[in-house]
């Protein structure tokens, strides 16, 4: 290990990296680009994302990716606001929704949770909270759209302790919603912050603290809305949890604000207590243990997205790493530990507001995408130290769509496996095969549908063979955790499915979650998981 330097010290001690996660239409990319507005990365919101790159058919989803030659779902924002400097991991949702998704969580240190006042905890922000949990990082909660109709405030706060059974601490309350949506009372300072004119939300605006009972807000605040506050706080405050920086730290205690980043208001109190509250670069397990990035002044990195360039003329790809530890320098050579030699790590970019520009440098805790001649698989280990290392492995998301495939045209058997197995060390697609059948059918599993068109286009367009999908009806999959179990023996519902992975291994795939149960319930001994090891 060589020492690391202070101004490398420096410049990790003030990154976070964090992923946002949500359901579709709570307000991620609003909330983004407020975040960028304070930042002063963009001049006026309305600017980032446009939202013909959010919400397109699939059909125009090919088409931009074949254009741009590259992913229209940025990896990453980076600004500076307040001496920190800021990565944000974007988890693609809508029809783009893909194991990606969730592997873009491994890269994170930690998470917001953006939740739509009105709609409590949605499907899509359960799964990705799963697997932030299984991280154990800490999770921030920024309930949104308080300028509408919400939830009542402890209903909310119910709602997230129980469908995710994380306990909740409010940092913050609101003074009502939708149209009576006036501000939040701060609990810590016992202020009530009272937001300006925002111009629709395109300008920054101010925010201004005042006691509760000042007359200056009389005007703003009914008595009925004072009296109302007031017994909340004391209700919270009688029976809530207190805020606790250490259960925050592990991911048990999530800090709750409210606010609406349409308008911005609440959005800058909760991105300056979310700084304070959240971590720098956290150490990283590695086969070496951890490898602490305030420690480590060796360059060490691991690529957690693969993303192929849909471009036909350019059969390239871009591996998006996250750094650990050290300085990156473009153009510097690394040992690649999984290829097992050194690579040079050239082209490097990293997404600055709506541009994609390149780098120079970077530091652990930046997530960086470089050329992939084709040598980088998910999960791989970077480093420049002489004691060499190897990241702890990216978990195998458990699919929830199965197709069978098969080719047209027989006789390209060996550019379809060729193709499919690609495809899948991109991580885009789970390959399995029937077990002990003879039969050499290969079933596809995907996180998000969208991926069954991807593999179809990509198989045409670059491998020149078409092949037909037939859905399956299994929706669960589970790796089977002691392996020493005799499959053979094992008997589970009517329509449950052996399947073995590429490497082997045996899985099961289930229609609903009561065969689940059933299988578990006949067979002594039997563990399931649904994060696979890679
Ligand atoms: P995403 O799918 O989570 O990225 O959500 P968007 O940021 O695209 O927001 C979805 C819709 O909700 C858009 O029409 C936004 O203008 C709207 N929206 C976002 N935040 C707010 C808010 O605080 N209040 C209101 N009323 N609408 C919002």
């Amino acid at each position: 290990m060589s020492q690391i330097t202070n101004e490398v010290k420096n410049q990790i001690k003030k990154r976070r990296t964090f992923a946002i996660i949500s359901h579709p239409d709570a307000g991620k990319t609003t909330l983004t680009e407020k975040f960028l507005l304070y930042g002063g990365a963009i001049n006026q919101a309305g600017s980032v994302k446009g939202k013909a790159t959010a919400k397109h058919a699939v059909s125009d989803w090919m088409e931009i990716e074949k254009e741009r030659g590259i992913s229209v779902t940025s990896s990453v924002l980076q600004f500076n606001y307040d001496g920190y400097c800021i990565n944000i991991l974007d988890t693609p949702g809508h029809q783009d929704f893909s194991e990606d998704t969730y592997r873009t969580l491994m890269a994170a240190d930690s998470a917001v949770m953006v939740i739509d006042a009105s709609k409590g905890v949605e499907a899509q922000t359960r799964k990705l909270f799963k697997v932030c949990t299984m991280r154990h990082i800490p999770i921030f909660t920024f309930i949104n759209k308080m300028d509408r109709e919400a939830m009542d405030t402890f209903e909310l706060l119910d709602d997230i302790e129980n469908e995710l059974g994380i306990a909740t601490c409010p940092i913050n309350w609101p003074i009502g919603s939708g149209k009576e949506f006036r501000g939040v009372y701060d609990r810590a300072s016992k202020k009530v912050e009272i937001f300006s004119d925002t111009k629709k939300g395109t300008t920054q605006g101010e925010v201004k603290k005042v006691d509760i009972n000042d007359p200056e807000i009389s005007w703003l605040i009914t008595d009925d809305q004072r009296v109302q506050l007031e017994e909340e706080i004391e209700l919270q405050d009688g029976a809530g949890a207190e805020f606790d920086q250490e259960l925050v730290s592990k991911g048990e205690l999530s800090p709750v604000f409210f606010g609406s980043a349409l308008t911005n208001f609440g959005v800058e109190t909760f991105l300056q207590h979310f700084l304070q509250m959240t971590t720098s670069p956290l150490p990283r397990t590695s086969d070496r243990g951890p490898i602490d990035p305030m420690e480590e002044g060796d360059f060490s990195a691991f690529v957690f997205k693969i993303q192929a360039n849909m471009n036909k003329a350019h059969r390239d790809r871009i591996a998006f790493m996250r750094i650990c530890s050290g300085e990156f320098e473009a153009g510097m050579d690394v040992y690649h530990m999984q290829g097992g030699k050194k690579v040079r790590l050239s082209q490097p970019q990293q997404m600055m507001a709506s541009e994609r520009k390149m780098i120079s440098k970077a530091y652990g805790g930046d997530i960086i995408g470089v050329f992939d001649p084709g040598i980088f698989s998910i999960g791989d280990t970077l480093t420049t130290a002489q004691d060499k290392f190897t990241y702890e492995g990216i978990p195998t998301f458990a699919p929830e769509h199965f197709a069978r495939v098969r080719q047209v045209d027989t006789m390209k058997r060996k550019q379809f496996i060729k193709g499919i197995n690609q495809i899948a060390q991109e991580g885009a697609i789970q390959i399995f095969q029937e077990y002990n059948t003879g039969m050499e059918e290969i079933i596809v599993g995907v996180v998000g549908v969208l991926q069954f068109d991807v593999l179809k286009y990509r198989l045409e367009n670059e491998y020149n063979v078409e092949i037909r999908l037939e859905n399956l009806p299994y929706e669960y999959i589970r790796w089977i955790e002691n392996e020493e179990i005799d499959l053979d023996k094992l008997t589970g519902t009517s329509d449950m499915k052996k399947v073995k992975d590429l490497k082997g291994r045996p899985l099961l795939l289930f229609v609903n979650e009561w065969s689940i149960r059933m299988t578990v319930d006949r067979n002594e001994g039997l563990k399931l998981t649904e994060f696979g090891r890679s």
